[in-house]
């Protein structure tokens, strides 16, 4: 029954370690160091702190530094210790993790709030999306701009395969566009349109070649760049914007944070199918009675037009009539119930609903998060001011049993 499914209880969930107070203003980003207690912050507030763990088990700012803008993005480089810090003026600032003065700036990086950045040491490349609607990238031996390009949008978010030197850019206009740099030139690859909404954040797992991106449309769509037959998967289980994504390679688990403080755990090792485009007709392709702008047919048939409406398995168009049931389809995605036509709700078996997601409470606004996968660690912050690490063993629990260590 699928009462009973939903009532399972659910034991298995991240559980809240420590948290950290201290930021006068929003938290855009929260790492954790690697090997250590440690994370980094950057904030609103302007400034940049290393919180280490001290005996009482508290984390306590064991560096603080203040800079003149606001701090939008960091970017943390554990070999090269080296933190790339993206400012509300539009600048990059590189600095090292032990003493967090500047060692290189990019003044003129953009000309407005940096969104997102990345830093490729095989390259000696720092690449980085900003509010002034570009993708820009400068190399961090010689201190020079390489590159840009502008989109016709806000570009909110980044992720670059550092092999292939391709950049995916996310955009407010809800497209993603594939980019190949190179030194002093690059050209475009493709763009990738699928959500309603802004893009919040992209997650590139260069092994699997999968893209992820969450979206203001509350769904997660997973591009299959790698299988090249334009394969997409749609996730939908969040009730807000998806701001912060993390694929898992050895259990091909993917987590999703969103506004809300939703967390979603995805289970990828599955069987999923593809959700059928919506299709286009004049009437219900089921009952055929008009839809209300078919002014012909109305006429003819004297009967009174309908809304339409379309079912979510099989893409048909079909007025509210014949698409009167609910379900969950957690094989195309849908984890909470949406629009079936009566035909497809009979034939969605009770095991079909069986749920291939759980969800979590994070219990704050969830603007970035960051995860060690070989402690089984994770660590939120957002709008709230705080940062909170958590022990999410429990929910990737199985990386790891199988010592499975991040790239
Ligand atoms: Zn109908
Ligand atoms: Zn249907």
């Amino acid at each position: 029954m699928a009462a009973e499914i939903h009532s399972r209880p659910q034991t298995a969930r991240p559980v809240l370690l420590n948290k950290i107070e201290g930021h006068s203003d929003a938290v855009n980003a929260a790492v954790l160091i690697p090997k250590e207690d440690g994370v980094i912050t950057v904030s609103e507030d302007r400034t940049i702190r290393v919180w280490l763990k001290r005996d009482s088990g508290q984390y306590w700012p064991s560096i603080y530094h203040s800079v003149s803008s606001p701090c939008s993005c960091m970017s943390y480089h554990h070999d090269s210790r080296r933190i790339f810090i993206g400012q509300d003026n539009g600048a990059v600032v590189v600095s090292e993790n032990r003493r967090l003065v500047a060692v290189l700036s990019f003044s003129a990086a953009h000309q407005n709030r940096v969104s997102a950045m990345v830093f490729s040491l095989e390259s000696e490349w720092v690449v980085s999306t900003g509010h002034d609607k570009s993708v820009s990238w400068m190399c961090t031996q010689s201190g020079s701009m390489l590159g840009r390009h502008y989109f016709t949008s806000w570009a909110s978010c980044l992720q670059y395969d550092h092999e292939t030197q391709h950049a995916f850019v996310g955009d407010y206009s809800g497209q993603i566009t594939l980019l190949k740099l190179e030194k002093q030139t690059y050209s475009i690859i493709t763009t990738l349109k699928g959500h309603e909404g802004s893009i919040g954040t992209l997650w590139w797992d260069p092994v699997q070649r999968l893209l992820f991106s969450g979206a203001s449309d509350h769904s997660v769509i997973m591009w299959d760049i790698g299988g090249r037959k334009g394969r997409t998967l749609l996730l939908q289980g969040h009730h807000e914007r998806v701001q912060a994504l993390r694929y898992l390679q050895f259990t091909r688990q993917l987590l999703s944070c969103s506004a809300d403080g939703g967390i979603a755990v995805w289970n990828m090792d599955t069987q999923r199918e593809e959700a059928p485009q919506w299709l286009d007709s004049d009437s219900c392709q089921k009952c055929e009675q008009p839809f209300f702008w078919n002014i012909k047919q109305m006429w003819d048939n004297k009967t009174l037009g309908l809304r339409q409406h379309h079912c979510r398995k099989c893409g048909k168009a079909v007025c509210g009539k014949c698409s009167s049931k609910r379900s969950t389809f957690p094989i195309m995605g849908f984890e909470f119930p949406v629009r079936v036509c009566d035909a497809c709700f009979d034939t969605i078996k009770e095991e079909d609903r069986t749920p291939l997601a759980t969800f979590h409470e994070g219990k704050h606004n969830i603007a970035h998060m960051d995860m060690d996968p070989s402690r089984g660690l994770m660590v939120t912050c957002g709008s709230d001011r705080i940062v909170k690490i958590w022990d999410v063993t429990q929910v990737v629990g199985s990386s790891l049993a199988t010592g499975f260590s991040p790239r």
